[in-house]
């Protein structure tokens, strides 16, 4: 069920250890890791391993479990940023904002009065996305 999937796209690559990321989590059908140029530090990415461009290419199951992943992501990330809440945006084929053609849901913490940086506009600094990851590993544990 994939239209116009590219295998080389950057986050199958990171799927095939082909490059490198801040993981936090991961199952047989989900991974999850840190959003290089994040909205909001913790911004973090939850995809599905099986191939799929956008939404309308994932199987039932491979969404069931990428949506359970998402939600499982989310508390973790809510709870390791201290966030008062979070925005989870997926977004799909370049008219609708979509960058990288891996399916994939963001995890962004918020906080009251604290609006979100731009879309893709900075890179955060390697130490800040390990530190993030290591909190976000740590409240996922707890769970
Ligand atoms: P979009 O496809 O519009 O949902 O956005 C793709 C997201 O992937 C952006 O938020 C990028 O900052 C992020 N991104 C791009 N390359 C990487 C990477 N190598 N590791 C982690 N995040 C990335």
């Amino acid at each position: 069920m994939t239209s116009g999937y590219d295998s080389n796209n950057i986050f199958a690559k990171i799927l095939r250890s082909e490059l490198p990321c801040h993981r936090v989590f991961e199952t047989a059908d989900v991974l999850a890791f840190m959003d290089i140029m994040p909205r909001a530090p913790g911004h973090t990415l939850v995809i599905p391993k099986a191939a799929a461009r956008t939404l309308l290419d994932v199987t039932p199951t491979s969404l069931g479990a990428l949506i359970l992943g998402v939600q499982t992501v989310a508390a973790a990330v809510k709870t390791a940023m201290k966030a008062d809440g979070l925005t989870i945006q997926q977004f799909n084929e370049s008219a609708g904002g979509q960058v990288v053609f891996h399916l994939h849901f963001h995890v962004i913490p918020r906080w009251e009065g604290e609006a979100m940086r731009p879309h893709t506009a900075q890179m955060a600094p390697v130490e800040e996305l390990v530190a993030h990851a290591a909190r976000i590993r740590l409240a996922l544990d707890a769970a």
